[in-house]
């Protein structure tokens, strides 16, 4: 199942951006995934094809994981969520990306993952919530690309 970093011609990461792309680096890309429910959820994708953390050597890994935290600090800072979800499967689709997800109480699935069983008669909340995410998504994009772009600067 591990991949060797060769691109697989089958797999959608390797053919695709994975969302809308926000940032991309030689080794990495954020993208805005298309959820409905969770217009924030960001992914922060690897850009080789392998599977697993294990496979990027240590400096890899570093610069992987400060991506997802300034991803996850920039939803604290302009979102305010009750959490945020960071979430690496990669079960069906076997390239290494990182899942960060802001979520609330009030969302379609708290405290349940985002792709867990949806809470009953929550209908007129989750559209308020989805509403009030969507509303500041310009300043969290803003604010996503500006953290992002500061870690690409010298001596960062
Ligand atoms: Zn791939």
């Amino acid at each position: 199942m591990a991949g060797n970093g060769t691109p697989d011609l089958r797999c959608p990461l390797c053919t695709g951006e994975g969302g809308t792309l926000l940032a991309r680096t030689r080794n990495w890309h954020v993208v805005l995934a298309a959820e409905h429910d969770y217009p924030a959820f960001t992914r922060v994708i690897w850009n080789a094809h392998v599977a697993e953390m294990s496979e990027l050597g240590a400096a890899d890994r570093d610069e992987l994981m400060r991506v997802v935290l300034a991803v996850e600090q920039t939803q604290r800072a302009v979102l305010a969520p009750d959490k945020v979800n960071l979430a690496s499967f990669g079960n069906v689709v076997p390239h290494l990306h990182w899942h960060v997800i802001p979520r609330w109480r009030d969302d379609r699935h708290f405290p349940e993952p985002v792709w867990g069983r949806a809470a009953d008669g929550r209908d007129v909340a989750v559209e308020a919530r989805r509403a009030w995410v969507a509303a500041r998504l310009p300043s969290y994009l803003e604010a996503l690309v500006r953290g992002v772009n500061r870690l690409l600067a010298p001596g960062a």
